[in-house]
């Protein structure tokens, strides 16, 4: 069985001087016509006096500049208006729309889109020549480090704060559904290691991912103290944004991985929802968690379960799933955060905190999804049993991970 999905395919572009320099001048309109809007709409919650936003564009000062820009950026920026007025009125929306915000130049990131039957779909990119070519341009030159087949929605061009340009491909292909494996798993999030899985495993931060964490760390500071506009300044800025771009690059190469290996090896993956602004509030673990960032993660397994035709599901948050004894079911008052392990009081087994929450998990996913009764969760207990004494992988270097990821693809 296959289906049709939109995947995402990112290559990295080398303007040359001039190119680059009309690329900077299409962010800059983009982001003009953006504030245009805002500033209107502002003016609008007011006093309803001013022209209509469609119109808008047409009646702007100093057009002329406009004109020599890509015109589907700009027409694609004021759908992206139109789609965004309409969602923050929405009534059906869960969450409001917070208010539009002006984008600033060299804070926001500056990017534009043109959809793709504006760039006769698929004959934009030459993968033979390496060259994209884009309106009102020569062909730009681009690395192609993976090929797409489908057809083509729209490009993205953008910038990044380390000064590296990308265009990002969004093509419609037809994917394989993967194969059932007859295998569920619950997984709770941790600080000290990544995720612990119901099968007794842990998976920790890589240390090579720490490592570079650390030196960011480092650099921050050292950024902080130069004088500001200062060209040494300057130079610090650019090599603080190139490591975070790393540790961003790095976190998403861990989660594509294990995200790519849990719907390989499993129909039915249960997770905590999180709440992550409450979290935060708790000071003493915010920093950890933001590093983290268990949302990027949940949000790979959640889109790519849907791709392959597997099970996402997420438990309530208050469900008490460390307090709570996997084997009878029996529920403590309280756990301090800082206990690690406990015996359970009525059926005194031995539980490793993090171990026993999402077995917990996993048994409050399924009863979730299939309402089971309790003798069928007694007996699913007794089939799937934890052994906490399975073998841990350690996942500390790149090629580690790699290795790790392919030995459970075969198990
Ligand atoms: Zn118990």
């Amino acid at each position: 069985m296959t289906q049709l999905v939109l995947k995402a395919f990112k290559y990295r572009i080398y303007p040359t001087k001039e190119q680059t320099s009309f690329l900077d001048r299409n962010f800059g309109a983009v982001r003009y016509i953006w504030n245009q809007f805002v500033a209107s709409f502002n003016h609008n919650l007011i006093g309803p006096c001013l022209p209509q936003d469609e119109k808008f564009i047409k009646d702007l000062p100093g057009k002329e500049f406009l004109t020599e820009v890509i015109s589907y950026g700009l027409q694609q920026k004021r759908m992206d208006w139109v789609e965004f007025k309409k969602q923050f009125f929405s009534k059906k929306r869960a969450v409001k729309l917070g208010r539009p915000k002006f984008k600033k130049k060299g804070v926001s990131n500056d990017s534009f889109k043109i959809p793709g039957q504006c760039l006769k779909f698929n004959s934009c990119i030459n993968f033979e020549t390496s060259r994209i070519k884009l309106p009102k341009m020569s062909p730009i030159k681009l690395v192609i480090d993976r090929k797409f087949s489908g057809l083509l929605k729209s490009v993205t061009v953008s910038k990044n704060k380390a000064n590296q340009y990308f265009v990002s491909v969004l093509v419609e292909e037809p994917i394989e559904l993967k194969q059932n494996t007859g295998r569920s798993i619950g997984i709770d999030l941790g600080l000290k290691d990544l995720l612990i899985c119901s099968t007794g495993m842990k998976i920790s931060n890589p240390r090579w991912f720490r490592k570079t964490q650390t030196k960011l760390k480092i650099t921050q500071r050292a950024f902080s103290k130069k004088v500001k506009d200062s060209s040494r300044y300057k130079q610090m800025k650019l090599k603080v944004a190139r490591l975070y771009l790393k540790v961003t690059n790095q976190r998403k190469f861990i989660y594509d991985n294990l995200s790519t290996w849990l719907v390989n090896n499993y129909d039915t993956i249960i997770m905590e929802s999180l709440k992550v602004k409450n979290m935060i509030k708790n000071r003493k673990l915010s920093k950890s968690i933001q590093d983290a960032s268990w949302s990027t993660l949940i949000g790979m397994v959640s889109y790519k379960s849907n791709w392959y035709g597997k099970t996402f599901h997420q438990i309530d948050t208050w469900f008490p799933s460390s307090k709570t004894c996997s084997c009878c079911g029996h529920k403590l008052e309280s756990l301090d955060l800082s206990i690690r392990e406990w015996t359970c009081p009525s059926c005194n087994t031995k539980h490793d905190r993090d171990l026993n929450a999402s077995v917990n998990i996993l048994y409050k996913g399924l009863d979730d999804l299939y309402s089971l009764t309790s003798a069928e969760l007694a007996d699913y207990r007794c089939r799937e049993s934890v052994n906490p004494k399975v073998e841990i992988p350690k996942v500390d270097s790149l090629k580690r991970l790699v290795s790790f990821i392919d030995f459970y693809k075969t198990a």
